[in-house]
């Protein structure tokens, strides 16, 4: 019976913690004029609670008890709110915050509601001990699973839609093993650490979160009838050995989660930068940053394997005296089009690149020129019969174009660009509007 009481007693606290986690999350969100509904609230709450528990407990402790955990709950959200706005965003953050938003203030609450405790001859030997890291624990851990769910909600929302069997799986099996472990097998506790630091691992954020929010309600529901991997001698050390369990728990797979989270990220925003520098604004294909990797890639694959690719140098006729004729806008819209039909002509796994100015460039990938001239010379003709439209007046033009293909003496990836660099400027001094294939060279 003194077991049952006590361990009732202890899970009137955590059930009481949990709730002002979520105190927490609500006065950041809805303001501190949430004070004295809260308080009231929470010292009625309580204070029932703690006295129908605790026989020899005076009401008013429980209302003193109450009304104290709503300021600790609104000193950690003014705390979060003035210091750290987005708490959750770096790992060091989520420390300071759980020393200075957390533990100091639970502590400090347990400093002044030791005074009606002692009063109230609660604090029989190395009992505030025992209460001050009971409270402060369950009280961090709560606050952490709501401020993290609070930030992960502001962040994304709720998007049910996403929601995937595999996540609804996860959380089940971490239920099910917290239930194994506090009945038929403790060691499932370990099985069940390794899943949440893989949950962590793989970036499922707010699978994470509702699956620690299962651990500790199953854990709750559980305590009162078994202890499972905690069942020791002492039941105070046992439930402190459980609390130290779900604390770290929970502080470790947040704090994984968000390091994976800010891998993640700054990963994406290096990729996104990467494709935007490496783009050609105007229209939009590979620039010549972009192109050189690409140049590279394709010399490595032909030196590895009978592998032919084929590059092709387009460059626009007479695009000087254009620009005097008809401006520079004009001119742009010309670069657009031209880059629009380069595209459209070749296959989507095919680099169509600006080299620059007014030249194209295209590799042509497992292809050889006798292949890919059959595609340039339809990329000439359409130029040049098509007309760009400027200010309701038609423009014509045409472009000339170097081919050459890949040759397995050459000795660096340029080399096949610069045979189709000098093949234009054959097709240009042959009269221009045309396509001029370097012949293949010797093996
Ligand atoms: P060729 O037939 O020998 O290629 O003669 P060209 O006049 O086209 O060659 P040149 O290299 O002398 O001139 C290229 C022109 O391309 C000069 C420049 O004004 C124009 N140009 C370069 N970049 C842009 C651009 O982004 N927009 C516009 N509108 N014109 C550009
Ligand atoms: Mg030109
Ligand atoms: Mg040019």
């Amino acid at each position: 019976m003194r077991y049952l009481s006590a361990i009732l007693d202890i899970n009137t606290v955590t059930l009481l913690n949990i709730s002002s986690g979520l105190a927490v999350v609500l006065f950041r969100h809805l303001g501190l004029g949430l004070l004295l509904p809260l308080i009231l609230a929470g010292s009625l709450g309580h204070g029932l609670a703690a006295v129908t528990r605790i026989e020899s407990l005076h009401l008013a402790t429980g209302l003193f008890f109450g009304i104290f955990l709503t300021l600790t709950s609104a000193l950690s959200a003014w705390l979060w709110q003035k210091y750290y706005p987005h708490c959750l965003d770096t790992v060091r953050a989520l420390f300071r915050f759980v020393l200075v938003g957390c533990l100091l203030p639970a502590i400090a609450m347990m400093a002044i509601v030791a005074i009606p405790l002692y009063i109230d001859e609660q604090l029989v030997h190395g009992r505030l001990q025992f209460l001050t890291i009971e409270f402060t624990m369950t009280y961090t851990t709560s606050t952490l699973l709501w401020v993290s769910l609070y930030t992960a909600w502001q962040r994304q929302g709720c998007d049910w839609p996403t929601l995937r069997w595999q996540n609804v799986a996860y959380v089940a099996a971490i239920m099910a093993l917290t239930l194994i472990s506090f009945s038929v097998f403790p060691g499932a506790i370990y099985i069940e650490l390794a899943l949440l630091i893989y949950i962590a691992f793989s970036g499922h954020w707010r699978t994470l979160l509702v699956g620690l929010c299962g651990l500790i309600i199953v854990s709750i529901l559980r305590v009162p009838f078994d202890m499972g991997a905690f069942a020791i001698p002492d039941l105070y050390d046992g439930v402190l050995a459980l609390l130290i369990f779900i604390f770290t728990t929970v502080l470790a797979s947040i704090s994984i989660s968000i390091q994976v989270m800010e891998y993640k990220n700054a990963v994406a925003a290096r990729d996104s930068w990467q494709r935007k520098a490496s783009l050609d604004p105007l229209t939009g294909t590979v620039n010549r940053y972009g192109l050189l990797p690409e140049l590279a890639i394709e010399y490595e694959r032909s030196r590895r394997a009978r592998y032919t690719y084929t590059v092709a140098v387009i460059d626009v006729d007479n695009f000087k005296q254009f620009n005097d004729t008809y401006g520079h806008s004009a001119g742009d819209r010309v670069l657009q089009d031209v880059a629009a039909e380069i595209t459209r002509a070749v296959r989507q796994t095919d680099l169509v690149a600006r080299y620059g100015g007014e030249e194209f460039v295209i590799i042509f990938r497992n292809t050889d020129s006798h292949d890919a001239y059959y595609v340039a010379e339809r990329i000439r003709q359409r130029i040049a019969t098509n007309t760009s439209q400027f200010d309701n007046q038609s423009l014509t033009y045409t472009v000339s174009c170097g081919l050459s293909e890949s040759c397995p003496n050459d000795s660096h990836p340029e080399q096949v660009f610069d045979r189709a660099d000098d093949h234009l400027y054959t097709a240009k001094s042959l009269g221009r509007n045309r396509v001029v294939v370097a012949p293949k060279e010797d093996p």
